[in-house]
């Protein structure tokens, strides 16, 4: 079997790395640079609180691999089980938690709800104004400007061509399977992999399967380095989301959230939008009112593609043998990365997936 996996974000990174570990010839498309896209701009939380229930296992296969990261890798992607503390604030918050709460432990995953003194202890200067929070000691963040490149780098020592700056690729339907022109070639495959994220409708649709998804991108900024005091990542329980927040260890305190996502223009960037600076810093200084007084260096937003049910697409081609889709994860799919990777390889190799992935077939659409 031939694979090609168009697209080197971390999902495209990701499938062939898995791919080439189970001895499958990949090659790997990118149109411009490995993890360039929606990958490097994204926040980096690797969190299971508030997902959707249908991603859940895929989300707990994700985690495990993280843990792992290193070691597959060869590297480290600044992987860190730090723990993510989600704070309340409002009664409707804390209904919110403990709606989720109850329906995810059956599915495997166990949030610990602390009471505002708790919070107040365990973790101080964080969310004084709390009325509790939910903690998930397992979960936490990596780095987003390593992780795609690593992947690459390990799929090509094991055994992956990695084919990047492609330009803008042409594919034909051929008897064999595909043909893919690029700047820096042809190449044949048996089997296509779509991993173009935010690109991925426009290659689905070319198959004759449509799918509502908009290119858009959350906004997030990052503050001058301070003292290393924060320790998990931090959201909020509230119902647009809320903003977030998290410290890297070389004292960056990186934030997002708290206002609308930005649409992407004509040249594929979604900027970001001053307008909303002010709103999302209140919300955040709530997370943590020390940083009321401290500078931000930098925003920016991000490609991302958003499905009109907020599920990714993954799975087979309801229309043409041979394709795969992997693309459209709604701003939840950096934590998911490596388990989307593991799931496309195991349902491209064997034809079945241990994980449930049902609920975001691309036939879902298609009625
Ligand atoms: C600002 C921001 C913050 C985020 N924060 C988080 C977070 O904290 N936690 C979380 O879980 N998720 C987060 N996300 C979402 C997460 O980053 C994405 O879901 C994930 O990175 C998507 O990976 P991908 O490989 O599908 O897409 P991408 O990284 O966008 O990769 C797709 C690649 O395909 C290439 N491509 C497109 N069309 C073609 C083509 N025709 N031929 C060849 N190549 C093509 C692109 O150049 C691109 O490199 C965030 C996203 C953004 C934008």
């Amino acid at each position: 079997m031939q694979v090609i996996v168009l697209g080197g974000g971390l999902m495209g990174t990701a499938t062939a790395f898995f791919l080439a570990r189970r001895g499958i010839r990949v090659r790997l498309i990118e149109r411009g640079y490995i993890g360039a896209g929606a990958t490097v701009a994204s926040f980096g939380n690797i969190r299971r609180t508030g997902r959707a229930l249908e991603q859940m296992a895929l989300a707990h296969r994700s985690l495990a691999l993280w843990t792992r990261a290193e070691d597959l890798l060869g590297r480290d992607v600044e992987f860190r089980a730090t723990g993510h503390l989600r704070l309340i604030f409002d009664e409707e918050g804390r209904a919110d938690m403990v709606r989720f709460a109850a329906a995810a432990r059956p599915l495997g995953l166990t949030l610990e709800h602390l009471e505002a003194a708790e919070v107040h202890r365990r973790f101080p200067g964080l969310g004084p104004t709390a009325i509790g929070a939910s903690f998930s000691p397992k979960d936490g963040s990596a780095n987003p400007r390593l992780v795609g490149p690593a992947f690459a780098a390990a799929a090509a020592r094991a055994g992956a061509e990695i084919v990047a700056r492609a330009g803008d690729v042409r594919i034909t339907r051929t008897e064999a399977g595909f043909e893919v022109d690029t700047a820096q070639g042809s190449f044949g495959a048996d089997v296509l992999v779509n991993c173009t994220g935010s690109g991925g409708r426009a290659i689905a649709r070319q198959f004759g399967e449509d799918v509502p998804l908009t290119p858009h991108g959350p906004q997030m900024g990052v503050t001058e380095p301070l003292p290393h005091r924060i320790l998990p990542v931090v959201g909020m329980w509230a119902r647009d989301g809320g903003a977030y927040l998290r410290q890297v260890e070389r004292g960056n305190v990186v934030f997002g959230g708290g206002v609308t996502r930005v649409p992407v223009d004509g040249s594929g960037y979604a900027k970001y939008d001053p307008a909303g600076q002010v709103t999302q810093l209140q919300k955040v200084v709530r997370l943590c009112p020390a940083l009321a007084d401290v500078a931000v260096i930098r925003n920016w937003s991000g490609n991302e593609g958003y499905t009109a049910d907020m599920l990714p697409v993954m799975g087979a081609s309801g229309t043409t043998p041979g394709l795969f889709h992997a693309f459209g994860f709604c701003g939840h799919g950096f934590q998911l990365g490596p388990g989307v990777g593991d799931a496309m390889a195991e349902l491209i190799a064997t034809g079945t997936c241990e994980t449930p992935i049902a609920a975001m077939a691309i036939t879902r659409f298609a009625a």
